[in-house]
């Protein structure tokens, strides 16, 4: 333990003193100190031992090389911090100006998800004395994070008050409204009410959830009738549901009538005149309500940068009709999987012109069953014919609708441009059409720009709705969401005293508050609000009275919830990649029995770096010759892992996360393993990889059978 006068001048003397920051709390992984530096406490026989070890002839420092490594975990901890858990005791100690397991005659009202921005994991808490009710809980699909399939609200305030939570009432059946329920309905049970629909979708996402419910766990649905202004009593709470468009069928607005007063959560909405399926925007009741008085109006503020009213939904069936007619071969059509109207569109165009359909897409069959045992789709006998099929059938006679509209890489449309599709092979004369746009600030344009390119390669007619000026046609989308002038009918009609825009960014929600001014409401009763924060209201006062723990879950492809811990080493190791390397040292003596073992992924292809290789095995000899026997095994380790760091980012100036993995046989043969980081399997590198390959395949296969957001 003590220093070794053998070692080599120790560079670290004159290093710059800058680094003698800690970590923060980016260094959970790596409690130990890393630096030689300040040690605490000053021990006197290994007070100065730290790092006996350098790299001969190093032009940069030790100093350096820590530093670059903490910079990679900082920038691997921003990435997954994006997505961060809530924290309870930061908040605790932060302002918390008020005891929120209060009972004080308030109503209050806190989004735990919705209100960050791209309107994802919508989550709203209502609450009243003893009684909560939760409005929605999605989840959200945009998290862009290794092996992360979506994130969800963090429950952790639900849990201080969850012996209050009477019910969870849904908007609608978009995932980013009912995609949370499969996680946090079995942890805190309570009946979920919605319209037939919506509850369709919500017991299929339970029917399809990867993993096992609960012992004794029974998901109680509660449908309720949009059509006769059923009002149900849930603790102190009256519930209703008031029918509004949007591109899923049996979406509402939900009313709750609190003992404060009444709120109004409009879910996503926009007001079509003239849907196809009739289902109006019920604006007479929204009238009615307003002329009763309406405390709070939450609004859908999804696309409140877009003037003007959003076009009809049925004003782009007679374009399917037209290019149903003049396409000379088959017809593909790629579009959002829940959007029932428009899969009625199509349906009808193809009865219309002798086609038959064949469907590809899990989430579009999914939803398809629902809105066929319901009776919400009207679909001639013999309509459907299975994908297999199609390459027996005459061109002319086919239509394929499917996924992909997003371009999403192995969807079915993405998959029949590549050429990799099971059954079709596309070829001239075959049309294609994209029924969407690109979901803004996704990205996706690029990648639907790189699947036209590939099936303008195989010189199919290509039709896309932005492109139809140039590609010759009809609309082929409109958004699901209201425009401004909608906005402000929505204002209008129920005649709010207080009015929080909500699901959008927050310049979406900005906009909308301009409107709702515009419109009559008093600026002083607008908030643009935050997630977390919770707003009381008495019947005339609203204000923000602190904040509550909020956050984001993170659930991977199985369902199960993935510690942002590992996600900091996943982002690491795309960044960086993983130096592993296998010592075999005699206990007796401590010479190494074997020439040093180095396993690298993603970090250098060894083969091409034999120099390297060559000086990382000689430091490692060096390290075992002057440390094995002087110090203990898990300091020797804790050094061998910083010396090769050092190492390695002297040589290559890149931090690769390291994993020294040490053998000591001793003296009647029995093997003592120990590796880097505590109770890792055990399990060969190569079967970790291949673990990893398969399941960034399911997931990505999973992730694409669904619709990430829906516009
Ligand atoms: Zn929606």
């Amino acid at each position: 333990m003590e220093n070794n006068p053998q070692s080599p001048p120790n560079p670290n003397g004159g290093r710059p003193k800058r680094g003698g920051q800690r970590g923060g709390g980016n260094n959970q992984n790596n409690p130990r100190p890393q630096n030689g530096g300040q040690r605490r406490g000053g021990g006197r026989g290994n007070g100065n031992g730290v790092t006996p070890l350098s790299v001969p002839g190093a032009t940069m420092s030790r100093g350096a090389a820590v530093r670059a490594q903490k910079r990679s975990q900082a920038d691997a901890q921003k990435i997954a911090n994006q997505y961060q858990a809530a924290n309870p005791q930061q908040v605790a100690q932060a302002e918390r100006r008020a005891n929120f397991i209060d009972d004080s005659p308030r109503l209050k009202v806190i989004s735990l998800g919705g209100q960050d921005g791209g309107g994802s994991k919508n989550t709203m808490l209502v609450e009243y004395m003893n009684d909560a009710l939760i409005i929605d809980c999605g989840n959200d699909l945009g998290v862009d994070l290794p092996g992360i399939n979506y994130g969800i609200a963090d429950m952790a305030y639900l849990e201080t008050v969850k012996h209050k939570l009477r019910g969870y009432v849904i908007t609608h059946g978009h995932l980013d409204h009912i995609g949370g329920l499969p996680h946090i309905v079995p942890k805190y049970p309570a009946p979920v009410y919605g319209s037939r629909f919506t509850i369709g979708m919500v017991e299929k996402i339970f029917e399809n959830f990867g993993l096992p419910m609960p012992d004794g766990f029974q998901l109680n649905t509660i449908v309720m009738n949009e059509e006769t202004h059923e009002r149900l009593k849930v603790g102190p709470f009256f519930v209703e549901l008031v029918r509004i468009t949007h591109s899923i069928p049996g979406s509402t607005c939900v009313v709750v009538d609190t003992p404060v007063g009444r709120i109004i959560n409009t879910g996503d909405f926009r007001l079509d005149p003239n849907p196809l399926d009739h289902e109006r925007s019920d604006t007479d009741r929204l009238i009615e309500l307003g002329n009763e008085g309406v405390l709070l109006l939450m609004s859908d503020s999804t696309t409140s940068d877009r003037p003007g009213r959003t076009p009809s939904e049925s004003t782009i069936e007679p374009t399917f009709v037209d290019l149903f007619g003049r396409a000379p071969g088959r017809v593909f059509v790629a579009l959002f999987s829940s959007n029932i109207n428009r899969i009625q569109m199509l349906v009808n165009a193809a009865s219309q012109h002798g086609r038959k359909i064949a469907m590809d897409g899990r989430s579009m069959m999914s939803t398809l069953e629902v809105a066929v045992k319901l009776g919400m789709i009207r679909i001639p006998k013999g309509t459907f014919v299975p994908i297999a099929n199609v390459p027996n059938m005459k061109d002319e006679e086919v239509v394929v609708i499917s996924t992909g509209a997003q371009g999403e890489p192995s969807s079915a449309l993405q998959r029949m441009a590549s050429g990799d599709h099971k059954y079709i092979k596309l070829k001239q004369q075959d049309t294609v059409i994209l029924s969407a746009t690109p979901i803004p600030e996704s990205g996706n344009d690029k990648l639907i720009g790189a699947m036209v390119d590939n099936l303008m390669k195989n010189n199919v007619h290509v039709f896309r709705h932005d492109h139809r000026e140039v590609d010759g046609c009809g609309p082929l989308h409109v958004s699901g969401h209201a425009s401004m002038d909608e906005f402000g009918d929505m204002i209008e009609m129920t005649k709010p005293k207080f009015f929080i825009p909500v699901y959008g960014a927050y310049r979406s929600k900005h906009y909308h508050i301009e409107k709702a001014v515009e419109v009559g409401v008093p600026r002083k009763n607008c908030l643009n609000t935050e997630n977390g924060q919770v707003v009381a209201f008495t019947p005339d006062k609203m204000e923000i009275i602190g904040e509550v723990p909020h956050g984001t879950i993170l659930v991977d492809q199985t369902g199960a919830i993935v510690n942002s811990i590992v996600v900091k080493d996943r982002v690491l190791l795309a960044e960086e990649g993983l130096v592993a390397v296998v010592l075999t040292v005699d206990k007796k003596n401590g010479n190494l029995l074997t020439s040093p073992d180095i396993i690298s992924r993603g970090f250098i292809y060894m083969r091409d770096n034999e120099d390297l290789m060559n000086g990382l095995r000689a430091e490692l000899r060096r390290a075992v010759q002057q440390r094995f026997k002087r110090v203990d095994l898990d300091r020797f380790k804790a050094e061998l892992k910083d010396h090769i760091t050092h190492y390695l980012f002297e040589q290559t100036q890149r931090s690769p996360i390291v994993i020294p993995v040490v053998n000591v046989i001793g003296g009647k043969g029995e093997v003592k393993t120990t590796h880097g980081p505590a109770n890792r399997p055990e399990k060969s590198l190569d079967e970790i990889a291949s673990e990893q390959q398969e399941r960034f395949q399911r997931m990505r296969e999973k992730l694409l059978g669904q619709d990430a957001r829906v516009d």
